[in-house]
């Protein structure tokens, strides 16, 4: 992956942030996080020269690291709080898990292709990022560390998985996007009581797929 840090990169990183602020993400704690978090050490070598650019990459068996407005959006929408435990399904290269441990919260994170999670848990403890990282099929989740305050999905599902949903804190958020192959409206499922949950929806994005088992 990446080389070191120099003060370019933070120079980038300033312009990318206030490019996201221009785009509409307003909370000053997700536009922070991102100012912070070396987005170039997350990028395959081909690509590093790009990293500051508000788009999506390639990362390796067939996946890509999330363009920075899709994290700033999801991110913002999770409302996320110091100390508030997270699952992350779809851990990808670790930059959201990277952003969301920058925000204080205590980060779950699953990935079911291996070549990702093996090269990933190694590489973000050394640049000082301790997610918890697990790999398996994020359908599931992980249910012997429920529950979960926030649940952030980062591939598109066809549908809520159920398994996820019972693993939402009582007022806890979810935020998953949800339709086709093509394009997928970004769901935030509130849990309102046990057994009541409530749902809205925040415009139109393009995932991979959330793709079944490992
Ligand atoms: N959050 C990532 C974005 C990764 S793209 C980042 O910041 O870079 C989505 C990721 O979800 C891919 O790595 C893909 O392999 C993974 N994925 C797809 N289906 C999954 C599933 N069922 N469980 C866990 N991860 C899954």
């Amino acid at each position: 992956m990446g080389m070191i840090e120099n003060p370019r990169h933070q120079g980038m990183r300033k312009r990318l942030v206030e490019g996201l602020k221009i785009k509409g993400i307003r909370n000053e704690k997700v536009l922070d996080a991102i100012g912070k978090v070396p987005r170039h050490l997350f990028m395959e070598s081909t690509f590093i020269q790009f990293a500051y650019k508000d788009q999506a990459f390639p990362i390796g068996a067939g996946q890509t690291i999330s363009q920075p407005f899709t994290v700033a959006m999801q991110t913002q929408l999770l409302q996320i709080e110091k100390g508030e435990k997270v699952l992350e399904v779809g851990t990808g290269s670790g930059y959201q898990a990277a952003v969301l441990l920058e925000m204080g919260a205590k980060v779950f994170t699953i990935e079911r292709q291996k070549e990702l999670y093996t090269k990933v848990h190694k590489f973000l403890p050394e640049i000082g990022y301790n997610p918890a990282c697990f790999f398996g099929d994020g359908y599931k989740g992980l249910p012997n560390f429920a529950p979960f305050d926030k649940i952030i999905v980062t591939a598109g599902a066809t549908y809520i998985p159920e398994d996820l949903k019972k693993q939402l804190a009582v007022n806890g958020r979810m935020v998953i996007p949800v339709g086709n192959e093509q394009r997928q409206e970004m769901n935030v499922i509130t849990r309102v009581s046990e057994d009541e949950f409530k749902s809205e929806k925040h415009g139109d994005f393009v995932f991979v797929p959330l793709l079944k088992g490992q």
